[in-house]
């Protein structure tokens, strides 16, 4: 049962103006850098007969039309890649769902619906994306409390200012440092912003590209935010050889059928490229300085609970 009490009562939230104020800012801020830096901006895909597996997320949002079926967008890699084609550097604000296990209810980093800002250029490296990473989020922090600072201030929220180069840590440095489960450990130590790079392969999907240097390792990062935010954006260089796609699914034991009509559009040719997605709301959590995501956005919907 949806509680209409509840709804009206949060329609009202004195915190909810504010939020949005800081978002519609940031969106703003997002946008003026990335056009500035010659990015073309994609409109959503929202349906579509192939979307990112999220081998972790077990179940697959469906919807049936003219007795086609198509997946709801878990995040629009594939078509990253393929529009590349068309654009070399993009950017959408794209609408993603994600039938998370109902443990992360509490995260306070979890939604089931959330919009990622998603980026990708065409011949890119890592190490590239990397900086217009530290470009883009010094931009948006250090414009946000200038273009936001009444906002901050009634929220009561301090944040500390973004520089590049920001801090750099390997995957295998942080599962020494704090354990296998590292992430919030990590977050919480951090005075600023750091990249978390060089994954082993089998922690993350097939088109995140093998280093050739190192193998068993990735191409890619994440962002880690300070102040025990967490996971900020993912990314890295992506897999564009049709032979080596086609090893990596098998090697996370995929049927090759399963990827069929990407694979056939992966023969007709891939850009190398590089990009990263990251979380709206998580962003203007962040920003805002609040414990739970669902203050970040009218119509939040949590793991495993019903929602408008
Ligand atoms: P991923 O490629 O799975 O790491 O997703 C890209 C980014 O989207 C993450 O770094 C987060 O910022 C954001 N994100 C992923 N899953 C969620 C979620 N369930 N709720 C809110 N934001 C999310
Ligand atoms: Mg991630």
């Amino acid at each position: 049962m949806i509680d209409t009490d509840k709804y009206i009562q949060q329609l009202a939230s004195p915190r909810l103006p504010l939020a949005i104020s800081i978002q519609t800012k940031l969106i703003t801020l997002i946008r003026e850098f990335l056009v500035e830096s010659g990015f073309q901006e994609l409109l959503p895909v929202i349906i579509s007969p192939i979307t990112d597996p999220l081998t972790d997320y077990r179940v697959r949002g469906e919807v049936e039309c003219y007795g086609f079926k198509y997946q709801i967008t878990k995040s629009m890699i594939f078509h990253k890649q393929l529009a590349l084609r068309t654009v070399p550097k993009i950017f959408c604000f794209s609408p993603n769902v994600r039938i998370e296990t109902p443990d992360r209810k509490n995260s306070g980093r979890h939604l089931i619906e959330f919009v990622q800002l998603d980026l990708e250029v065409r011949q890119a490296s890592r190490q590239e994306i990397i900086e217009l990473g530290e470009k883009l989020f010094s931009r948006v922090i250090n414009g946000i409390k200038k273009e936001a600072a009444s906002e901050l201030k009634m929220l009561k929220r301090k944040l500390p200012s973004f520089r590049p180069p920001f801090e750099r840590i390997s995957y295998q440095q942080a599962v020494e440092t704090y354990g296998e489960d590292f992430e919030m450990k990590l977050s919480e130590k951090l005075a600023g912003p750091a990249w978390l790079v060089d994954f082993p392969l089998e922690h993350r999907e097939f088109y995140d590209r093998q280093d050739e240097k190192k193998p068993g390792l990735l191409v890619d990062m994440d962002l880690i935010y300070p102040e025990g935010f967490g996971e900020a954006l993912s990314g890295g260089e992506r897999e564009y050889q049709p032979d080596k796609i086609r090893k990596r699914i098998q090697e996370k034991g995929i049927d090759l059928r399963t990827y069929e009509l990407y694979l056939r559009l992966a023969d007709r040719g891939l850009y190398p490229s590089a990009g990263f997605g990251f979380g709206l709301e998580r962003l203007t959590r962040y920003v805002c300085g609040f414990e739970d995501i669902a203050e970040a956005r009218l119509f939040a919907k949590k793991p495993g609970v019903y929602g408008l």
